[in-house]
Parts: C-alpha cells; structure tokens; sequence
C-alpha cells in the first residue's frame, strides 16, 4: 500500500513542484504573483509552462485545459493536446506561457444573460495562479477565470475573487485603526461540508426522473424512513465504505484535503467534509470534489445524488459553509479569545458581520437560490428560507450587556476600554450547538448552513464577502474622523448591536412559531428562486456590488436572468419527464393491473358466484386513480404548453412557482396512492424501499 503522504497532491502542480523545476528567479516572481497578484512578466510565463508541461507529460499527461466555472453551475473544459508537428512528419510535445495565460474559447454557448450576443461570441479564459494546476485523467487542468471580450465576468470565479480583494481592503483599513501595521493581507477561508446520497446504478438507470432531472419526481414513502434515526454517524455499509476510500484516495492525490466522512440523517445519505482553505481554493476543490465523487461511482456501480431533495419525505442534502476571516500574519478575527470582551477588535468584526447579514438577508437567501434547493429552504429540515444569525447564550449575553452598557456576569469588577463591566473569565465553547440556524456562530467561523448540495459555493461566499466589505467600509470610514477612537468604537458597536440585534435568534428555527415572530420582527421571508432572484437588482444591492466592483449594473442583471432562466428550465423539464413518465409507464401499469385484477374477477366469477368484493374495490379505486392521473397530466400539459407562449423570464418564474408547480403536485398525489395500491411485479421502476435501502 502506497503512503497517504506520498501520494497526497501527487497531481498537482504545487509550491513543492514549483520549487523543484523552477529556477529561484522564476520561483520567486511566480510566488509574487500567486501572492501578491503582480502580473507575470511573459517570459516567466513562458518558464512555467514548460516546466509545467514537463512535468504534466512525465505523469502521463497528454492535453491540457483551461477549466472555468460559466454560470450553469458545473465546470467547463475543452482539451487540447501539446502536440506540434516537427519538420520532419513527427511530433513535439509544446506548451507556451501565452497558452498558459490566456484560452479564447467560443464563449456563446455558454449563458450570459445578454451580456453577449453570438455575433460578438469571443470569451477568454485567464489563468488564475492562486489555485494550483492539476492532472486529472491525463489532461493538465489550469484553473481560469472567464470574461465576455469587453471583460465583463461570465463565471463565478472573477466575482468571488473581487469580493475577497474587496473584503481585504476595507478590512485591512479598520485593522489599521487598531495599530495592526504588520497585517499585510485579509483572506477569508471556507470549509463547505458536502452532503450527497449513494443509490444503486441499475435502478437508478430505469428511473426517467433521476436521469433527467437528479430527483424523483414520483414515489411514495417506504414504510421505513429517517424515522429510526439510526443512519446518521452509523456504522459505514462495506460498499459505500469502499467508495469513501476510493473517493479520499482521489482527492488526495488532487491536493484536497478530504477529512471527515460519516453517514448523514437520511437513510443512502453521507457527507463529507475537507480541512478549510482560502476562499477561491475552496471553491475551486469543492467543485473538483463534486465531479470527482460522481465519478469515482461509476466504478462502484453506484450513482452519487447532488441534488438538493433526491426523496420526498427524508431529508435533502445541503453544504454547509465554514466562514472564518484572517490575516497574513495568522490571526483569525473571528476567534474571541479567552476573554472576547476585552477584544474590542473581535467585537467589532462580530458586529460587521451581524449588520452585514441583517442589511443583505435578499442577497445571502438569493446567492443559495435554485429549483432544487426551494425544496429544503422551509421545509422541516433544512434552515428556513428566514435569515436568521445564532450566537449563543454566552455571546448573546455579552452583547447585550454591550448594548445597555450593563455590567456582564454578575462577578464582574475590571472596566473595560468599551465601558462594560465585565466576567474576568470567558468560557472554553463559546458556543452551543444549534442545528437550526441558517448562520450559526460556531466558535472561531461562522457555519452558512442555507446552501445547497448542488450549489457552487462561489455565489454565497461572493456575497457575504460583499456584504461584510460595505459594513467595514462604513465603520472605517467612521472610525477614521473619530477625535476619541474608543468613545467612537464603543458608540458604533453599541448602536450596530441595537439597530441589528433582530437579527439574532437562538431558538429553534424549525418552529412555526419563528415564522411569525420573525415577521414581526420585519424579517424577510423570501420562500422561493421566483421570489428572491429578482431582489439582486434591487437599488441597495446594485449600489453596494457596484460600490466595490464586485460587479458591474449589467452583470447584476445578466446573473438575475440567467438565474431565473435556469429555475424556469429545471422546472420545466421535471414537469415534462413527470408528464412523460405518467403516460408512458405509470398509467399503463396501474391500467394493465387493474384491467388484469378486473379479468380476474370474470374468470373468478364464471367458476362461482363468489362476491370478488376485494377485486372490485381495488379495481374501482384503481380506475378512479387513473382518471385523476389522465386529467392531471392533461392539465399539466396545457400548463407547460402555456410557458411557452410567455417570452418575459420574470414572468415565466412566477408562472412557474404558480401554475407549474402546483399542476405537478396535483400529478403527484395520485400517482404516489397508485403506486401503494399496485402489485410490485408490474410497477415500471424502483420505488423509495429499493433505492433508500438498495445499496
Ligand atoms: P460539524 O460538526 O459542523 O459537522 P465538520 O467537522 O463536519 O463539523 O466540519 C467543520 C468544517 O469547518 C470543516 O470543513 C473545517 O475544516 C471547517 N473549519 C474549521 N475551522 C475553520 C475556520 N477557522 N474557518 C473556516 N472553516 C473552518
Ligand atoms: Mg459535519
């Protein structure tokens, strides 16, 4: 057996490598660049590629590419080999900076929401040196940004780095103020936990819904569900604990730093989670780990579900994004210390991010938004669609004290520079666990726990970045014309605590009762993509992104429609394969068991005068099932056909959420009794029992 540490990033084209093939001179510009962002000289370019190259082709690399993440939410890659003709009818292999840095693929394939149009089809891709390039099945990946050619961003990568670089300066500002000299450079880091279900791949291959949309669209629930709780961190099946090695196996020699695996609440349902990294890294390997375990599947014969609600009635699957905020120099800002109240520096980064999530509820609940994870968002399992911020008791307590310049803790003796009397000794766990809670403070990080199994992380992270860059700016700009810095930083944080402290909600978020008393509190409730997409263009927010050149007005507009576009199509296609499969296999089953029950009751009949009272009842529940399934596809054909004749996609999204949606329910409802009611041997694919427990 090969060494974990031999093998770990065995593919990847990192700090060691560079060291090892580069020349100091090269190594040292290059490190500035990934560093610093000083653009790179060509000629050094030129260096890197061919060591890189090299290297790749020594690993049985044969093409390389230029891999980007466009607005459809996977990665795009076209290969190309390093293959040049030599005068002599053979090969070379070559691979020049120029093509290290910069690709041009044709870029009107690829949804721009009419920020392009075909005829001005050019795009480039750009190589982004702080993520390391890598092998994977025997093309060298480099990692890339893709814009329009008037350089307008067409991916998710371009934003998330101008909200890191815009979280860094203002960040870098209020640090300033608290004599912080040596700081260099903020960065935030993620550590996205990532949930997935495993079923089997011959009955996932009979199944329409799970081919064409990643979730069942009909099915009734098996007489054993979550209910037992006994999945979740329960002993690992030998196969699926054969997949999670093969799985940690790839990722590791892909750098990633794969690290907790477990068995999750629903039964075939597992996560995994890595070691965090910067953002746009994190981003990048989360990506990478969500192809690599759908891959790594196929070998085992199982199908990986990304989706966020495979199964109605257990649990869907999320990803949960740690967010923390550091320094260069090592210093988490998010981390309270022994005594958090003396750390005026923490509290105010506290504050920031508390004003910040109140203020930008739309654009933190929209940067989550998509069909598929509408079905948790709410739903008794996931965090509701409500924004809501958990502290703890410990935390809660000191900023309320804060507020009302009260003393905290009832020992407290030494006064404070924020004019609190104060606990001499903050506990261990500053935190408590709370599961509910779409944005929990767990200790040193915040947990966002609203983003879906599917989700790019890159959407959230862009706009909590943006978010908490805009409340730093305000401080900052505060902060600095104060003539008392510390009556000034006391005032702020007291007020930002007053004004936000709605915010802030403990208790438990599954609660009806939360519902109404967050509405009380003028908290927004924003249940689905039709209803919160549409807020990104709202005055405030386009101000704020464009402020800090996260994104330009237009590129606000292209991503709201390109979003909504992409709700409108999902759902449209679920409903087609739900009207597909309802006339070409379940009406024809329950149809032909019916009929078959109904011959029965002849030939049981023509022998004696029995009364065949179970036949007859099964027969005309059947027949009456059939006629509401026959009217509900009708009904819902005329539903889809009626999308088309609306040309306006913030019209068709709230056709959606209306009317197609509802006429799928009303489909489903009597298919799911149906299918309860039909012998096994004739229903046409496999039912929930099957594939929860098939593995
Ligand atoms: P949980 O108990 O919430 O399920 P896990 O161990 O599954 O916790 O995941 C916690 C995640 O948080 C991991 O990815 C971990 O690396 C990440 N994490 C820990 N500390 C930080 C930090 N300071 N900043 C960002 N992420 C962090
Ligand atoms: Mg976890």
């Amino acid at each position: 057996m090969e060494k974990v540490t031999e093998y770990f990033g065995s593919m990847v084209f990192d700090e060691r490598v560079m060291k090892a093939t580069l020349s100091e001179k090269v190594y040292k510009s290059l490190k500035r660049t990934i560093d610093r962002g000083t653009p790179l000289d060509i000629s050094v370019a030129n260096v890197v590629a061919a060591a890189m190259k090299d290297w790749a082709i020594e690993k049985g690399a044969t093409h390389y590419t230029h891999w980007f993440q466009p607005m459809t939410g996977v990665t795009a890659e076209k290969h190309d080999s390093f293959i040049t003709p030599a005068p002599d009818g053979r090969v070379i292999m070559e691979f020049s900076g120029k093509e290290l840095v910069k690709g041009e693929p044709d870029a009107s394939s690829f949804p721009s929401g009419g920020l392009r149009a075909t005829f001005e089809a050019r795009g480039y891709t750009a190589w982004d040196p702080t993520s390391y390039a890598f092998i994977k099945d025997g093309t060298l990946y480099i990692p890339t940004a893709f814009c329009s050619y008037t350089g307008e961003a067409l991916d998710k990568k371009v934003p998330l780095l101008r909200s890191m670089e815009a979280l860094n300066r203002q960040a870098l500002r209020v640090l300033k103020l608290f004599g912080n000299d040596s700081v260099r450079s903020v960065r935030t880091s993620v550590g996205p936990e990532q949930e997935y279900f495993l079923v089997d791949r011959e009955m996932y291959k009979k199944r329409k819904d799970l081919i064409m949309t990643g979730r069942t669209l009909f099915g009734a629930m098996p007489p054993k569900g979550q209910e037992m709780e006994d999945h979740y961190f329960g002993s690992i099946k030998t196969r699926v604990s054969e997949y999670m090695a093969d799985l940690d196996k790839e990722l590791w020699k892909l750098g990633i730093l794969a690290k907790t695996k477990h068995n999750e609440v629903a039964p075939a349902q597992h996560e995994l989670a890595p070691i965090y990294k910067t953002t746009n890294i994190a981003a990048d390997h989360n990506q990478l780990t969500m192809e690599v375990m759908k891959k790594v599947a196929e070998r085992h014969g199982l199908v990986c579900l990304l989706h966020e609600k495979p199964f109605e009635g257990v649990n869907g699957s999320g990803k949960h994004n740690n967010w923390s905020i550091s320094t260069d120099t090592g210093v988490n800002l998010l981390s309270p210390g022994e005594t958090p109240y003396e750390n005026a520096q923490f509290l105010l980064f506290l504050a920031a991010v508390i004003k910040a999530v109140d203020d930008y509820q739309d654009l933190l609940r929209l940067s989550v938004a998509t069909a598929g994870n509408d079905h948790r968002l709410g739903a008794n399992e996931a965090p509701p669609a409500i924004i809501s911020i958990f502290l703890g008791d410990e935390l809660t307590a000191i900023l309320e004290a804060i507020e009302k310049d009260a003393p905290y803790g009832g020992t407290a003796k030494e006064k404070m520079k924020l004019g609190v009397d104060v606990l001499p000794q903050f506990s261990k766990d500053t935190t408590d666990r709370n599961r509910t809670s779409p944005f929990a403070f767990t200790g040193n990080k915040f947990e966002f726990r609203m983003l879906g199994s599917s989700n790019s992380i890159s959407c959230a992270n862009i706009h909590l970045n943006a978010a908490v860059a805009e409340v730093l700016k305000q401080f900052a700009d505060k902060l600095e014309k104060a003539k008392d810095f510390n009556k000034s930083l006391h005032d702020l944080i007291k007020k930002t605590i007053k004004d936000h402290k709605r915010i802030i909600f403990n208790g438990n978020g599954y609660d009806d009762s939360w519902v109404k008393e967050a509405e009380k509190r003028g908290l927004s409730n924003l249940k689905t993509t039709a209803d919160c997409m549409p807020k990104i263009c709202d005055k405030k927010n386009v101000e704020m992104l464009t402020s800090h050149g996260i994104f330009t007005e237009a590129e606000i507009f292209s991503r709201r429609d390109i979003m909504l576009e992409n709700y409108v199509k999902s759902v449209n296609i679920e409903a087609s394969t739900m009207i597909d499969m309802a006339r070409k296999e379940i009406i024809p089953a329950v149809a032909k068991f019916s009929s078959d029950t109904a011959s029965a009751v002849a030939v049981k009949k023509s022998v004696s005068k029995v009364a065949c009272k179970y036949e007859t009842r099964l027969v005309t529940e059947l027949s009456a099932l059939i006629d509401e399934m026959d009217a509900a596809t009708s009904a819902l054909e005329s539903v889809v056909a009626g999308l088309k004749k609306i040309d306006d996609v913030m019209k068709q999204s709230a056709y959606v959420r209306d009317k197609m949606i509802p006429a799928m329910e009303k489909l489903r409802a009597p298919a799911d009794k149906a299918e309860t009611l039909t012998a096994e041997e004739y229903y046409p694919f496999p039912t929930y029992d099957k594939l929860l427990f098939g593995v």
